[in-house]
């Protein structure tokens, strides 16, 4: 049992160097692409999908989840940040985020790089430091890697 328990740390441990090492985000972006499969977006038809990674090597993910007043939606990447936070995770390495339109048969295609919008960026703020990484895919395997901030110079904070 206390040998399963340090086993199970090494694991943790050697993950965690693994992505700050090699920065191979490919499993977080994969993540991510299969989260639009569970994206409820019946208005804007462009599906979300989001995996954030805390700094103990879990996934958490998220999608966007629209409503018929618009106003309450919620971003794939907040989802994400709200389960984790929920659950008790308060810091975190990287955001893996993909986005892209629903064809005529449901099926959502990967194009362009989906960047956070604004408020997604001040919600990250909140409980990812400076050098938290965003991590962008398109359609064609291609990932761009933004710290926090690039993507949000000069941001609100209280502190
Ligand atoms: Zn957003």
């Amino acid at each position: 049992m206390t040998i399963l328990f340090y086993f199970s740390i090494l694991i943790d441990v050697k993950r965690k160097l693994w992505y700050n090492k090699n920065m191979n985000y490919d499993e977080l972006v994969q993540t991510a692409i299969k989260m639009t499969e569970r994206s409820y977006a019946p208005y804007s038809h462009f599906h979300v999908g989001a995996a954030l990674l805390d700094k103990n090597g879990h996934i958490w993910t998220g999608c966007n989840v629209e409503n018929a007043a618009y106003g309450p939606s919620n971003c794939a990447e907040r989802t994400a940040v709200f389960k984790a936070v929920s659950e008790g995770a308060r810091e975190f390495e990287a955001i893996a985020i993909v986005g892209g339109p629903e064809a005529a048969d449901g099926t959502v295609t990967i194009q362009d790089f989906c960047p956070p919008c604004g408020v997604c960026r001040q919600v990250l703020s909140e409980f990812c430091t400076r050098d938290f990484k965003i991590v962008l895919a398109n359609g064609n395997g291609e990932q761009k890697v933004f710290t926090l901030a690039q993507l949000l110079p000069e941001s609100f904070s209280l502190k």
